[in-house]
């Protein structure tokens, strides 16, 4: 699919089928969607431009490659969102955090602002948005509308599982805004969940239900 990857890294594969099985616990559930979020990471930022600086060895004077330009900012979509970003900050821990909460009501499944917080110049940084669960897609499309009013233009998209109908509408509304995936599952069910999914990712994070 166009202006998608799916991140098909057997370790990923597997560390998901354990989150799918409705008999994990929550802190296993919690601990791999960590781990997922640095493989991810790992993929998402494997383009990063770098330039060579000069610095000393204890044998010589050497040019070697550092990330170039500002930090990065990570995204997450509360609640779920959050999950993914401790395993992130440990492999960028420079990077800025920027918090957007959302919530989706429940008879028309569309996205409710309740949070914003961000870095003052988050319009000069790249940003990563992280929502685990693309379902409608609805939280994810307006994440980044809420981004690009801001003057973001450097977005993209990490979730974790991806329905077809979400994934549809928002390359549609954001063609721009690359999306990075582990799976991407059959389809929604008359809820807005993904089938065969994992059921409520925050619920399974936080133990909520
Ligand atoms: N959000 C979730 O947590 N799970 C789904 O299946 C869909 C949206």
């Amino acid at each position: 699919m166009q202006g998608v990857t799916l991140v098909d890294h057997p370790l990923i594969q597997h560390k998901l089928t354990i989150m799918r099985n409705k008999d994990t616990s929550t802190k296993q559930f919690r601990e791999l969607l960590n781990e997922i979020g640095m493989l991810i990471c790992y993929e998402i930022t494997r383009e990063l431009p770098t330039a060579l600086v000069e610095i000393e060895t204890p044998l010589a004077k050497t040019m070697a490659p550092k990330i170039e330009g500002k930090k990065l900012v990570f995204a997450p979509i509360l609640r779920a969102g959050i999950a993914f970003l401790d395993g992130m900050m440990n492999l960028v821990p420079s990077a800025r955090v920027a918090f957007i909460g959302l919530y989706r009501a429940h008879k028309t499944l569309k996205s409710v602002e309740y949070y914003f917080k961000a870095p003052e110049d988050i319009a000069d940084r790249l940003v990563i948005v992280m929502d685990p669960m693309l379902a409608t897609g609805n939280s994810a499309v307006a994440a980044v509308d809420m981004l690009k009013d801001r003057g973001v233009s450097r977005l993209r998209l990490m979730c974790l599982l991806a329905a077809p109908e979400g994934l549809e509408k928002f390359t549609k509304a954001h063609p721009d805004v690359h999306v990075w995936t582990a799976a991407i599952d059959s389809h929604l069910n008359d809820h807005g969940y993904i089938v065969p999914g994992l059921g409520d990712a925050g619920d399974r994070m936080f133990g909520t239900k």
